[in-house]
């Protein structure tokens, strides 16, 4: 996409108009790849949120495919989609939703011997596994890259989602930062869709404001959604010594 085209198209004329939102943000959006790893509740709609944006490539990683039992909060998927690949479903909506947008479906589980080559290339992260092993995936690569991420976890009516910056904030792997992000487990708890939504949202409004630097993100923040109370809660978590986001050999580009 040129430079013309992201910040002169009609498309985005109704968020140009914010103050805090001009040319230069959408050019830099545009100038921008983000990796959103989960294609489910949380991965799909961020993802949609950040196309329609007019972010400039979008890869998508998920190894899975679209089951009925999803179809219940991940709707960007369609009953008869059912067996399909849920990146490569993903990926040709998101171009339908933009077309300026490059979009590379990943159809691969993102695991310890893959996340370095995987996440090549990438400005921002979004984990939207809302799974304790493929978040420390995740943490591990990008701390170790340098990049920046905003993780999340879904469970019941319940949400939460961690904007990480290597080097500067709390990582998952500190210790302070709970497992599941606090929130009780799904096995007991189930998981509805209007509380993922959200927490997607707001992952989608994360990567678009570091990105940018349109938004204040406050990295290091766990924001905590209560659904079954209709309130959010915060916690600014510390950053524990000697753990590996504080490493000497931790790369560093943010
Ligand atoms: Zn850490």
């Amino acid at each position: 996409m040129s430079d013309e085209s992201a910040a002169g198209s009609g498309r985005y004329e109704s968020q140009t108009a914010n103050p805090r939102w001009g040319e230069d943000e959408q050019r830099a959006l545009a100038g921008a790849t983000v990796f959103v790893v989960g294609a489910g509740a949380l991965g799909s709609i961020a993802a949609s949120y950040l196309a329609g944006a007019g972010v400039g490539r979008l890869a998508i990683v998920d190894g899975s495919t679209v089951d009925e039992s999803d179809l219940h909060r991940q709707v960007l998927y369609l009953s008869p989609e059912a067996g399909m690949l849920k990146a490569e479903s993903l990926a040709a909506k998101l171009s339908l939703v933009n077309p300026d947008v490059h979009v590379d479906p990943f159809p691969a589980d993102l695991t310890v011997d893959n996340v370095g080559p995987i996440l090549t290339g990438a400005d921002f992260v979004l984990d939207c596994s809302s799974s304790d092993a493929v978040r420390r995936v995740v943490n591990d690569g990008c701390t170790g890259a340098g990049t920046a991420f905003c993780t999340a976890a879904v469970s019941g009516f319940d949400a939460a989602l961690l904007a990480v910056v290597p080097g500067s904030t709390a990582c998952c792997r500190c210790e302070n930062v709970p497992n599941g992000l606090g929130l009780p487990s799904r096995e007991d708890q189930g998981v509805f869709g209007p509380p993922a939504g959200a927490a997607a949202s707001m992952q989608a409004l994360t990567a678009i404001g570091f990105v940018t630097g349109a938004i204040d993100v406050r990295p290091g923040r766990l924001l905590r959604l209560r659904g079954g109370e209709m309130e959010w809660n915060e916690e600014q978590l510390q950053r524990t010594p000697g753990c590996i986001c504080a490493s000497d050999s931790r790369g560093g580009n943010v």
